[in-house]
């Protein structure tokens, strides 16, 4: 089949995630036929890096022999049996048994799920059955934040903050708020970065006074927030955040999925910054992306009481733990472990990312560029006015796309462009990643230079 085959068929009959369904019906779907290391292939014979690692999840790189063996042992032996009615089966109990020795201290059980949405879904199940088992069953408000991102579930999107995902979903689960986001370089430049983080956390304190501190009974967030744009927050934002959590007795959930197996430089994003959550969400980079898999660390304080005093949980999905994922799961992160993975991130690849990324900050285009671990971002202005451009002119997509032309997968969100490449990438691809990011650069500002602005064409 050549490409125009597949993109007739894919437009006939495939509606695709997150997708303008016409649009891309009259565009056609970029076909991806293989991989190998961090280089995706396309149907046309282009070799693509990929800066985004799929969504943010094939830590280990693409082609690695052992998870195919690993998925083919498992099929082989027992390719799937549930884990409801008192049974299990070796790989979800070994999984369990390595998540809790990677995670930190306090963490002592893993409930397992099919992916990252279910796992938050999970979440909002587990934080109203803990406060009913205490006794404070009106502790159901759950504070997210706004552009976060927890899922596209009724209840992932609802803990979310996207408001276009908001604007589409119907009434959202009830008794979830959102408070605004520790985003400087979007809503925060007039001040220093320090005093926003301070700011931002004061929000929190805020809606927790406003629902009445005795119904509010968590509090969700990325560590970083990655499809909001790979947004690092102040330095000063999550110790104030904690001292307000523990100010009111509020969990906090730590959403890992994206910042989890190494993305920062630690095994969790938690870690990193030293935030001891109460339940953590996980999914993505747990299986590299090879097979489907989340799940939710669960903390003594929840774990005990749901334990001791909960009874029957009445939750629970068919795949969760599945064999074969949790055993190419537990290989990944075996693996992970053996080669130094994360250290490799945090002591050498991670500087050196951010030695390379911090030089297109001098791009006339680049309002900001920054990089934490394996993730980063680049915010894009006006050279002209050194502020955004006007949203109608598309410069972010501009800019994907020519990463494209040049073989390279970053993403925009608005006009912000965000990377995250498999943890394996080596310095010299690293130096191929900033080089074609600026070649991208350059065709965008050239292409904006010519573009008249929009009340012109308008
Ligand atoms: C991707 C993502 C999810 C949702 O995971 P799915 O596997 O797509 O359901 C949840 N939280 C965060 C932070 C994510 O990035």
């Amino acid at each position: 089949m050549t490409t125009r085959d597949y993109q007739a068929l894919d437009r006939a009959h495939h509606l695709h995630p997150f997708t303008d369904f016409k649009a891309l019906g009259e565009e056609g779907s970029r076909i991806i036929e293989r991989a190998e290391g961090v280089y995706i292939y396309d149907s046309e014979g282009n070799r693509i890096l990929d800066g985004m690692a799929g969504l943010w999840c094939v830590n280990l790189g693409y082609g690695r022999q052992e998870l195919v063996e690993a998925a083919s042992a498992q099929l082989t032996q027992l390719p799937y049996y549930n884990n409801f009615f008192k049974t299990t089966h070796p790989p979800a109990v070994k999984l369990a048994e390595k998540l809790v020795q990677l995670a930190p201290e306090h963490i002592s059980h893993v409930f397992f799920t099919g992916s990252g949405s279910e796992a938050n879904d999970t979440v909002l199940r587990m934080v109203r059955r803990y406060w009913a088992l205490k006794g404070q069953p009106q502790k159901q408000w759950i504070i997210g934040r706004e552009n976060g991102y927890h899922g596209s579930t009724l209840a992932g999107m609802s803990l979310g903050g996207m408001d276009a995902m908001h604007g589409q979903g119907g009434p959202c689960v009830p008794n979830i708020a959102h408070i605004r986001q520790p985003y400087w370089f979007g809503e925060g430049r007039d001040q220093s970065p320090e005093a926003f983080g301070r700011e931002c956390a004061a929000a929190l304190e805020a809606k927790i006074l406003e629902l009445g501190e005795e119904n509010v009974g968590a509090f969700i967030a990325e560590p970083v927030q990655g499809a909001g744009g790979a947004i690092m927050p102040p330095e000063s934002y999550w110790p104030a955040v904690k001292a307000v959590l523990a100010k009111y007795d509020i969990l906090l959930v730590a959403d890992e999925v994206i910042c989890g197996f190494g993305r920062l430089g630690e095994w969790f994003g938690s870690v990193h910054y030293d935030l001891k959550p109460d339940l953590m969400p996980i999914a993505k980079g747990l299986s590299s992306g090879y097979l489907p898999i989340g799940g939710v660390l669960v903390g003594e304080r929840v774990a005990n009481t749901l334990i001791e005093e909960g009874g029957e949980f009445f939750h629970g999905f068919t795949y969760s733990g599945h064999p074969t994922c949790a055993a190419v799961a537990l290989k990944n992160l075996e693996l992970m472990e053996a080669e130094g993975v994360v250290e490799r991130v945090r002591d050498d690849l991670g500087p050196y990312l951010a030695k390379r990324w911090s030089e297109l900050a001098e791009h006339p285009l680049v309002g900001q560029a920054r990089s934490l671990g394996l993730m980063g971002a680049l915010e894009l202005i006006d050279p002209a006015t050194g502020e955004r451009f006007d949203k109608a002119l598309g410069a972010g997509n501009l800019c994907r796309d020519f990463c494209f032309d040049s073989g390279l997968v970053m993403r925009s969100v608005g006009d912000t462009m965000i990377m995250s490449p498999p943890l394996v990438i080596s310095h010299a691809e690293i130096d191929e990643l900033v080089s074609k990011a600026r070649l991208a650069l350059d065709a965008t500002a050239a292409r904006l230079a010519r573009t008249p602005q929009p009340e012109e064409t308008a």
